[in-house]
């Protein structure tokens, strides 16, 4: 029977490849000459994800956008997922902010520590010497080309969203030779995500191996509660998520998890919204059968722009090195926090490791010196796999809740 099993769920093949991977980069020493090789399914699953990222942000946001069916239609979408988005973030933060003032980890640290703190090898240079307004300018694709060159989510996703209102607005013989185009381009996308899926259990294992060797088991320990506290915020965000999905969505909780675990592991293990959002567009439509205008648009939109685990993850270490560095925030600083992770969390990339990048600029506002990323720098690895997968958890859930409040009448989607 197990075997069986194994034989028809991938994400239990996945899940066991997980296991393993751990299991090995723990017990097994692999020599440096093996690594490369060790390694190379798990870069080559992501490249292959990687590599549909702009054709399919394009095809989906414009297939998303034009299948509203109209601009009227298009702004109801619009003016209900901006807000959502900017709420779940602000209760993220909220979760982040409380439990780390609560059990105050900060006070626990190993003042010795303090001591060994180096400044971090983290590159902040692109983030820094940009005022709002220019912030603001940069998302637009002036270069469509470039944009893509960069992958510059954000802006292709603007993009997507220009072309999409020109084909409601254009309604001619060639918007539908140029739908055709896009609808091909998605389906042959979604069939390299097929593809990569096959090699998934591998490449998991591959990325575990890779992970787990480049953190080192020692640095995990003394910041125990600290991570505890991020993983308790994660935990309490996933339930906000599943009430959302009860409530707002009307479906069975456990069969939403069911049917989005194959991203949540794959978020976990790319540490990439951005890698993920193939399988997130695979599950929406295979397994939450979504409509199309919600998940087109609200997909690659929310893994570009709604990151609640990123969000609560920065409060939570902002929150933290203020307690190690003695800075007491007043109720005025602690607002500013708050709005300031939510601009952030917004900016930030879908890419590995970038949270904890965004989160200097974050600590600069409130009076913490950036070196104190150097203590926290360790278990970011850790930390980041668990964020990504609520960030992709809440893109789904927001999907769902706007399938629901958009298609009222159509209950064929209901898990
Ligand atoms: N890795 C995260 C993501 O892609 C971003 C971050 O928090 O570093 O969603």
């Amino acid at each position: 029977m197990p075997l069986n099993m194994l034989k028809t769920h991938l994400w239990l093949r996945i899940l066991v490849g997980m296991v393993l991977g751990v299991a090995c980069a723990v017990y097994v020493p692999i020599p440096d000459a093996m690594i490369d090789w060790v390694i190379l399914p798990g870069d080559i699953f992501i490249a292959m994800l990687k590599m549909i990222i702009v054709p399919l942000v394009l095809s989906s946001v414009v297939l998303g956008v034009a299948s509203a069916g109209s601009i009227d239609a298009l702004k109801r979408v619009g003016i209900r997922i901006i807000p959502y988005f900017i709420m779940t973030t602000a209760v993220a933060i909220t979760i982040g902010i409380g439990i780390t003032s609560i059990v105050k980890p900060g006070l626990l640290i190993d003042q010795s520590l303090m001591g060994e703190i180096s400044a971090p090898a983290v590159d902040t240079s692109a983030l820094e010497g940009l005022s709002v307004p220019q912030r603001i300018l940069n998302i637009i694709p002036v270069n469509p080309a470039e944009a893509q060159l960069n992958k510059d989510m954000l802006q292709l996703v603007i993009l997507g969203i220009i072309v999409g209102i020109a084909m409601l607005s254009i309604r001619t013989k060639a918007t539908k030779t140029v739908e055709n185009v896009l609808v091909f381009t998605q389906d042959a996308s979604m069939m390299v995500v097929n593809w990569a899926m096959w090699i998934a259990p591998v490449a998991v294992f591959s990325l575990m191996v890779k992970a787990i060797s480049s953190m080192g088991l020692s640095a995990i320990a003394g910041m125990g509660v600290y991570m505890g506290c991020v993983l308790a915020g994660l935990l309490i965000m996933m339930l906000v998520y599943l009430v959302l999905v009860r409530v707002l969505a009307q479906r069975s909780a456990l069969g939403f998890l069911a049917g989005i675990r194959d991203a949540q592991i794959v978020g976990f293990s790319t540490s990439s919204s951005a890698a993920t959002m193939p399988v997130s567009m695979r599950v929406a439509e295979e397994n939450l059968h979504l409509h199309e205008d919600i998940r087109g648009f609200v997909i690659p939109l929310g893994a570009t722009i709604n990151m609640d685990g990123t969000a609560l993850y920065q409060a939570v270490a902002a929150i933290f090195l203020c307690q190690v560095f003695g800075i007491d925030l007043t109720m005025g600083e602690t607002l500013i926090l708050l709005l300031t992770t939510i601009g952030a969390s917004i900016g930030t990339p879908a890419l590995p490791g970038v949270g904890l990048i965004v989160l200097a600029t974050i600590l600069g506002g409130i009076g913490v010196p950036p070196e104190g990323i150097g203590l926290i720098l360790g278990v970011d690895r850790l930390l980041d796999m668990c964020r990504t997968t609520i960030n992709v958890t809440g893109d789904l859930t927001a999907s769902a809740v706007m399938d629901r409040l958009l298609h009222p009448d159509d209950v064929k989607g209901a898990v």
